[in-house]
């Protein structure tokens, strides 16, 4: 290249990187402001025991709610969120914010329990925990909470990750390891970490639509799950033949678009109301 051209080449590229790290700036900047004016809120997918038709708990999944009533997926912004340290915050307002959502639920089926996305750092460090120990002491149904670890991302530190989930298992809070098979831990966070339920991938749950016959991984993961005497959740149920194919492998509990999308906190409510008899 000529001398005048790579100048322009040099140019366009510190101008465009600048032009990125704008965008990344306000995008935490945005989020910020999202969280503090409560546009970040909780949407619940039911949970079912499809052996009995009833639904038995929910997972809380994040959504930006625009002021000009769009809705935003956690695809868009929960890496941001989780990169920067706003997941704490976000994490805590969701928490918070469940007993109030759910409150009649709660209120007349003690059974009934919600889960909670939580990144392997807030496992490793000891802000979450202590947080839960200071709302449980004021009356916080931890009892009626499971927390979900996904294997998505590394755990560094399994020992001191062990102990906090002790501290969160001694208030009844439930341990979930989500994306199982998915991720980094494998086999290894079923064996250093006290987990309760084991939620098997969509990605093995839609071999049950490929090739419904022939589902080794998942066959695996379900006798694992049994051996190590962990409950299994099924995620990204979307038809019928796959819930009947678990059934028929022993597994029970079932989340996914086949009974529903996750909802608004009202719609949830309301979903769950018309199914009790
Ligand atoms: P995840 O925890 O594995 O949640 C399950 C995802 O699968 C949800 O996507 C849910 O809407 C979707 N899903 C459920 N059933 C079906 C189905 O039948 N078919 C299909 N195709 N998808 C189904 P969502 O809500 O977009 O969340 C994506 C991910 O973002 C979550 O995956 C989780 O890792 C993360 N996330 C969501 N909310 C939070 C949060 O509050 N905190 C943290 N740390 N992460 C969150
Ligand atoms: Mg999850
Ligand atoms: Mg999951
Ligand atoms: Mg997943």
């Amino acid at each position: 290249f000529s001398l005048p051209v790579s100048l322009l080449v040099a140019f366009l590229c510190a101008y465009l990187f600048k032009l990125l790290k704008r965008s990344e700036r306000s995008l935490k900047q945005r989020l910020k402001r999202a969280i503090r004016q409560r546009e970040l809120i909780a949407f619940y997918q039911p949970i079912m025991d499809a052996a009995t038709g009833r639904i038995v708990g929910a997972e809380a999944l994040v959504r930006w709610l625009r002021p000009n009533g769009e809705v935003i997926s956690p695809a868009r912004f929960i890496d941001e969120l989780e990169r920067t340290a706003l997941i704490n915050p976000l994490t805590i307002q969701m928490l918070e914010q469940i007993p109030e959502d759910l409150k009649s639920i709660f209120a007349s089926d003690g059974g009934f329990r919600c889960s909670l996305n939580l990144v392997p750092e807030q496992v490793e460090q000891e802000d979450f925990c202590r947080h839960v120990e200071l709302l449980a002491a004021s009356g916080f149904p931890t009892q009626q909470i499971a927390v979900e670890i996904t294997e998505r991302l590394p755990l560094r530190n399994l020992e001191v990750a062990n102990q906090h989930l002790e501290r969160l298992k001694a208030l009844g809070v439930m341990i979930e390891l989500d994306d199982a098979g998915t991720g980094y831990g494998g086999a290894s966070y079923l064996q250093e970490l006290n987990i309760d339920i084991l939620k098997i991938d969509k990605l093995f749950v839609d071999t049950l639509v490929l090739s419904p016959d022939n589902t080794p991984v998942l066959d695996a993961y379900i006798q694992m799950a049994k051996t190590l005497e962990m409950e299994v959740i099924a995620e990204g149920v979307e038809k019928q033949k796959q819930s009947l194919a678990l059934l028929a492998r022993g597994v029970h509990l079932h989340q996914g678009y086949y009974f529903s999308k996750p909802l608004p906190a009202e719609e949830f409510v309301r979903f769950w109301l018309s199914k009790q008899n």
